[in-house]
């Protein structure tokens, strides 16, 4: 994650009222993961998919409790454009 797009990720959350407290300990601080998470989709509960659908997002941490907290890249309007 370069500079400008963590900055990018920032305004967005920022813009989308992302803002409250730590639900779990009231915090206001927090950590922005500097980098990606892309958690597989699976139809099925069993094994394990390479390579198939996934939910790219942000990870946000609570800097007091560690609490995680996750933000969709589509929902923030993050993703690159994809083709047909
Ligand atoms: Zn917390």
């Amino acid at each position: 994650m370069t500079p400008e797009q963590r900055q990018e990720v920032i305004n967005r959350l920022n813009e989308r009222l992302a803002r409250h407290p730590c639900p779990r300990c009231g915090n206001q601080e927090f950590s922005l993961v500097d980098g990606y998470l892309s958690q597989p989709i699976q139809e099925q509960i069993g094994g394990i998919v390479l390579g198939g659908p996934a939910l790219p997002s942000v990870t946000v941490v609570c800097t007091r409790c560690g609490f995680i907290s996750q933000h969709a890249l589509g929902a923030l309007g993050l993703l690159p454009p994809q083709g047909n």
